[in-house]
């Protein structure tokens, strides 16, 4: 009786074993996402955010909301630059990204979304959809992200990478931002990653009472202000302005600034 029973549990472990091995090269359990893949760059963004954002080394202020420090932390900005420039990607300043444009120094986009103060329930729309990285970051703070982009070869890039990186809740369009989104207004936030002379018309139209938007105001070779608007309740328009900074300008459909 042993004799028989001991070589049918060997077989059995045998069989218990060899279906381990098929099982786990037969892609069970959940894969995991593109974003979760590149893991080996989150030393770089932990990196990046300790250093540039929440504890900068020089002047700046230090960007303190733990819910924008965990969206820099999770998005990964090396996605979001040309192949090239992967290494260069946690730097401490703006990368070129093709068209005479550029993705944001990591700081300044964590500034603008903290300044911003989104809270879950926002529409949130951006003029400048540029790489995408801005709308990315905004994703998972509120419930859409509206972003428009002029070069139409660039926003086609940005909506591809935003699908394939998961990012559902951002929609691209391709025109003239400084129109806005007419058909999806109003907002209750307004981030503009390029730098106008003046505030557009429409995007002050299509912001929500109690709205708030972001906005470089200067001309292409004067100081920009990052500028804060604020629309109360009863319509009226305060605005506020804050750091110096460097943008490439807002754009017509014929290339040339608005002004
Ligand atoms: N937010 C981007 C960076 C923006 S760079 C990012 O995260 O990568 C500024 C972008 O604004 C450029 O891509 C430029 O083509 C775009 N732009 C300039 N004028 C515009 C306009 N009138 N409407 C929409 N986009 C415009």
């Amino acid at each position: 009786m042993r004799s028989v029973t001991k070589p049918l549990q060997c077989l059995f472990a045998v069989a218990v074993f060899l279906a381990g091995i098929i099982l786990s090269f037969d892609g069970c359990g959940d894969a995991p996402t593109p974003k979760e893949k590149e893991d080996e760059f989150r030393p770089l963004r932990e990196a990046m955010v300790r250093e540039q954002i929440s504890h900068p080394p020089d002047y700046r202020d230090s960007v303190k909301d733990p819910k924008v420090l965990d969206a820099m932390r999770a998005v990964p900005r090396h996605l979001f630059v040309p192949p090239s420039n992967i290494r260069n990607a946690y730097g401490d300043f703006p990368l070129p990204i093709g068209y005479g444009q550029t993705i944001s120094q990591p700081y300044i986009v964590a500034l603008m979304t903290e300044m911003l103060e989104v809270k879950p329930e926002h529409r949130v729309l951006e003029i400048g959809t540029g790489s995408g990285y801005q709308a990315a970051v905004l994703s998972p703070l509120v419930r859409e992200v509206y972003t428009i982009e002029i070069v139409k070869p660039l926003a086609l890039q940005a909506e591809e990478r935003l699908k394939k990186l998961q990012y559902p809740n951002v929609k691209v369009k391709i025109g003239d931002g400084y129109y806005g989104w007419e058909e999806l207004a109003p907002f209750d936030r307004i981030i503009v990653t390029c730098a106008a002379t003046f505030v557009p018309p429409p995007l002050l139209k299509q912001l929500k009472p109690g709205g708030k938007m972001c906005i470089p105001v200067g001309g292409q070779y004067v100081v920009q202000y990052l500028t804060m608007v604020e629309k109360a309740e009863d319509g009226s328009i305060t605005m506020r302005k804050t750091l110096p900074v460097r943008f490439v300008p807002l754009t017509r459909g014929d290339g040339e600034p608005w002004q």
